[in-house]
């Protein structure tokens, strides 16, 4: 019974955070996804689990992994708040603001959670591990300020490439792999200009709201 009123639960919440809220659909686009793998022996892609709690799912947990992992989801990466920042609170309905007040709350709840979830899925870090995928190659804290360390190179939809996947807005339109190799982006003094104050703790506008600021 209490699995049924998570399921619920689960569907309604998703279908009210996005605009195309359709969970069942997303479970049968894994599930064929996984069906044509294995079927063409193939290994890869591996499916992975990352998502947003609310403050009314925060303890649904270990029901999402369990009705994933049902689904053909194979690893457990994390699940968060909504996201504080400027630049995502603008776009968040007005009904969704007062999440903002919880997000600790929140947060916490997931970690209690986080045993469950890689006793259950395969842990991010190692799947990474088994992959020789080496997740923070050149992380090194600065340990005169509270700066932001990530060394991700991120592209949205459009071409348009960010040092962070919480970015949304592009920085900066020449850097685009529709218009430029990655290598030439990296190597742009713009971007790397950008990349150093990050490391020293000159945040950009874009940044409030960010935990790493916090
Ligand atoms: S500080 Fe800025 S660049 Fe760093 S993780 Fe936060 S939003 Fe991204």
């Amino acid at each position: 019974m209490w699995r049924s009123q998570s399921i619920r639960l689960i569907l309604e919440t998703f279908a009210s955070s996005r605009l195309d809220g359709d969970l069942e659909k997303v479970w049968r686009g894994i599930r064929k996804l996984r069906e044509y793998r294995d079927a063409n022996g193939y290994v890869y892609p591996k499916i992975s689990l990352k998502g947003t709690l609310f403050s009314n799912t925060k303890t649904e947990l270990p029901s999402i992994v369990d009705v994933a992992k049902s689904n053909g989801v194979e690893v457990f990466e994390s699940f968060q708040p909504l996201n504080p920042m400027k630049n995502y609170v603008r776009i968040y309905p007005k009904e969704k603001l007062q999440e903002l007040a919880v997000i600790d709350e929140v947060v916490q709840s997931a970690h209690a959670d986080y045993d469950y979830a890689t006793s259950n899925l395969q842990p991010f870090r190692e799947f990474c591990q088994t992959e020789g995928i080496d997740l923070f190659p050149t992380t090194k804290a600065n340990p005169k300020f509270k700066n932001c360390d990530e060394t991700w190179i991120y592209s949205l939809l459009s071409g348009d490439v960010t040092p962070c996947c919480q970015i949304k807005d592009p920085p900066n339109r020449n850097w685009n792999i529709f218009k430029r190799n990655i290598a030439d982006i990296l190597d742009d003094p713009d971007y790397e200009s950008l990349r150093f104050n990050l490391w020293n703790g000159i945040f950009p506008d874009y940044c409030e709201g960010c935990w790493k600021t916090r």
